[in-house]
């Protein structure tokens, strides 16, 4: 009998990761420590030169995290009190809490049956209420929203957009990177990302060389010279140290991992055959990057999350209570919803996530795969 302990499947493997990354890590660490410039300096502007490129931008500007990323793109756009943002009640807090920190008041519609905003539901919201200016569309769990539908909403109602693209780094729609039909994108570098740094992080990209400029000036105290505030501005800088790791160790094995992530999705997509379980889909034209696997179980989510559990899986449930629901946001009052929330609230009630980081085994692969077919729902 074997004495091992087994270990455990985990959502995401960073000791695996250490083990690849580490000495990389460590040189690039030096480089930084030796050069004796921590903030704002040479790596930063080499990260956002190699982000741009690999995105197909001109413009990227690194910052703290991904909720500033959002911020500072639309207070770039002039965002204003009062003004109303379209989003989803699907996501993670900060997109919301972004534009409530701009001052500004979140509008929602439902999602569709992919977990991403319904853009047939935008639109109506749109023609309803024409004072809507701003949107902040997700591209949720990997997927690519369709970017031509954006784009036409976009120009339809002259919207100043933020594509919020946190989970969805390198995903296309029709051939397109997403952030393609917004006037700038963000990202995060939180370490659970596809692109994720050993800490915090974020960027906003874009194609445009004036909000770019606004960008770099908002995330510096709204200095747009030393000692100049021409702007009320963050202290959103992203440290010297993250950018070099960013640099030296995560973004160049980017396409490698994405196309991991794609081959377990295939693995699953393929593998996974049970009556209570749905697997998910992804929009027209989404060449999706798969940051997670979301699972709609039509039966009772928490026994196979138990079951996954007394398996040595772990799973994640992306998110069990939505946006509009959340009580830091009921105290800023009722939020305003258009129509109904009925798909979103499925996925909260539904959705479960399970491992698909790019350190995985194919043997665990096939674990996840069987342990999940033989679940016998009662667990
Ligand atoms: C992670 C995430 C954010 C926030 O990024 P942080 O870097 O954690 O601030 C925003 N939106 C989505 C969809 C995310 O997944």
């Amino acid at each position: 009998m074997s004495a091992e302990k087994k270990q455990a499947i985990l959502m995401n493997d960073f000791q695996r990761q250490w083990q690849d990354i580490g000495q990389q890590v460590l040189d690039a660490t030096q480089a930084v420590g030796k050069s004796g410039w921590y903030v704002l300096g040479a790596s930063v502007k080499q990260f956002e030169q190699n982000l741009a490129k690999h995105w197909g931008l001109s413009q990227a500007i690194g910052c703290a995290n991904g909720l500033d990323a959002i911020e500072i793109g639309l207070r770039a756009q002039n965002i204003r009190t009062g003004d109303k943002a379209l989003t989803t009640p699907l996501s993670a807090f900060a997109t919301t809490l972004a534009i409530l920190r701009c001052g500004a008041t979140p509008v929602f519609v439902d999602v569709d049956e992919h977990g991403l905003m319904d853009l047939q539901k935008a639109e109506q919201a749109l023609l309803a209420d024409s004072s809507i200016r701003f949107m902040v569309p997700v591209h949720l769990y990997g997927h690519a929203m369709s970017l031509p539908n954006l784009a036409k909403l976009r120009d339809q109602f002259s919207l100043q957009m933020v594509e919020d693209c946190a989970q969805a780094i390198g995903a296309r729609s029709f051939g397109t990177p997403v952030g393609g039909a917004a006037q700038m994108a963000a990202t995060s570098f939180y370490p659970t990302k596809n692109l994720g740094a050993l800490g915090d992080g974020g960027a906003i990209v874009c194609n445009d060389s004036a909000l770019a400029q606004k960008a770099q000036c908002l995330r510096d105290y709204g200095q747009s010279e030393k000692y100049l505030h021409t702007e009320l501005g963050l202290n959103s800088r992203l440290d010297e140290l993250h950018a070099a790791i960013l640099n030296a160790a995560m973004l160049p094995r980017l396409a490698d991992w994405t196309t991991k992530r794609r081959q377990i999705a295939q693995c699953y997509l393929e593998g996974i055959k049970h009556p209570s379980i749905q697997l998910p889909t992804a929009p027209e034209g989404s060449d999706s990057v798969w940051h997670l696997f979301p699972l709609i179980v039509k039966s009772n989510r928490d026994s196979l999350k138990s079951w996954l559990s007394q398996h040595s899986i772990h799973s994640g449930v992306h998110y069990p209570i939505l946006i509009t629901d959340q009580p830091a946001l009921l105290t800023a009052g009722q939020p305003i919803i258009i129509g109904s929330l009925d798909n979103a609230q499925r996925f909260a009630r539904q959705e479960l996530s399970i491992p698909i980081h790019p350190y995985l085994s194919d043997d665990e692969v096939t674990q996840v795969i069987r342990v999940i077919n033989d679940w016998p729902e009662q667990a």
